[in-house]
């Protein structure tokens, strides 16, 4: 068997060890004789998975009990209605930084009035805004941002604070550093970035929120209906939500996650150290100030020469450096289970395809 290192930004690498666990518990989910596939979301076996699965969550976030853990389908882009469905009733402000929260943004509009409370579109998402720049309107029913800018490659160091229900899509950088989830009201995150295969959308949300859900909404489309069947309402992505679980509990196991910030930051600096180091062969897209730790965005002199570095670091088996089609240049996504014997890997392949151009 022969295993890449693998930059995907999407889905992307997960932990060997969790691979391996899932694959030998495939046939026999916990002594059902039966696999996790092939069990019925109201057994026992299942509930108590997914109890279990919140539990964690709820230990290594430090979620409190006046949040529910839901779980939806539909990824990233059924929230991006979802939230409007739900909370945009007078106006929604939008931490635009990124083509995620553009696109949350536009969804929203179906429901109401949508506005930019900053935004740094016009130079190409390369930076997050300070927050004395927010320019938030009267009657703003919540503000909503995204962490990490996946495409981008820029991510908020600190979350800021309003007077208003702050809202934040987390799907890139989940689970990869702590969080205050009490700076929020409401988080999500897909979780084929960094948590799990696709399919399921993980919500944290404020039980005094989810009062402000809007009447008469169709029963899918309503925040309510997950938290009040415990996500049971339908039939839950079972063997998503069982896969976060078996990667929630490599978390603790790695010692959570202030440990796995302090891996992510060593690996994302072996990267910017070698982009800052190049003499301006390699450009970093983001803002020095603003670069994140889940994807490391890059162009070198010419289209030409990335293109050459794309096809050159691939017959190396360093997988997934294009990037993503709306921004060109390179990217590399070192989530968590990414090791840093990849990112030194990568490291090195730069220093020398520089050396030798
Ligand atoms: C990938 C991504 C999305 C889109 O998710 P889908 O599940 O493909 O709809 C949304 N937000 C962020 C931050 C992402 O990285």
């Amino acid at each position: 068997m022969a295993r890449v290192f693998n930059f995907n930004a999407g889905p992307s690498a997960m932990p060997l060890p969790v691979l391996q666990q899932v694959q030998a518990e495939f046939l026999d989910f916990d002594h059902t004789g039966m696999s996790i596939v092939e069990i019925s979301h109201r057994s026992a076996a299942y509930q108590k998975m997914q109890d279990d699965t919140v539990a964690v969550l709820r230990r290594l976030m430090q979620i409190p009990d006046d949040y529910h853990v839901i779980f939806m389908q539909g990824g990233g882009s059924m929230q991006f209605l979802m939230h409007g469905a739900n909370f945009l009733k007078h106006r929604g402000g939008y931490l635009n930084t990124g083509i995620w929260s553009d696109k949350a943004m536009k969804a929203a509009s179906y429901y109401g009035e949508v506005y930019e409370v900053a935004s740094s579109k016009a130079d190409h998402f390369s930076y997050i805004p300070k927050e004395d720049t927010f320019m938030v309107k009267p009657d703003t029913d919540y503000i909503y941002m995204t962490s990490n800018n996946t495409v981008h490659g820029t991510q908020w160091q600190t979350f800021p604070h309003v007077d208003v229900p702050l809202f934040c899509d987390m799907s890139s950088d989940f689970l990869s550093r702590p969080v205050v989830v009490t700076n929020f009201d409401f988080i999500y995150a897909g979780v084929q970035k960094n948590v799990g295969p696709a399919g399921v959308v993980v919500g944290i949300i404020k039980d005094s929120l989810l009062k402000h859900v809007r009447e008469g909404l169709p029963d899918m489309l309503s925040y309510r209906t997950f938290a009040d069947h415990d996500s049971t309402y339908n039939t839950p992505p079972v063997f998503c939500i069982y896969f976060v679980n078996r990667v929630a509990h490599w978390l603790e196991e790695q010692g959570g996650l202030t440990a796995i910030e302090a891996r992510n930051a060593k690996k994302a600096a072996l990267l910017y150290d070698c982009i800052d180091g190049s003499d301006g062969f390699y450009r970093g897209h983001a803002a020095k100030d603003s670069r994140s730790v889940m994807n490391v965005t890059f162009n070198l002199p010419t289209p030409e020469l990335e293109a050459k570095f794309v096809a050159e670091a691939t017959a190396r088996d360093l997988i997934g450096i294009k990037g993503h089609r709306s921004l060109g240049g390179c990217r590399a996504s070192i989530y968590n289970a990414v090791t840093e014997e990849a990112c030194q890997a990568l490291a090195d392949f730069m220093n020398e395809f520089k050396k030798k151009q």
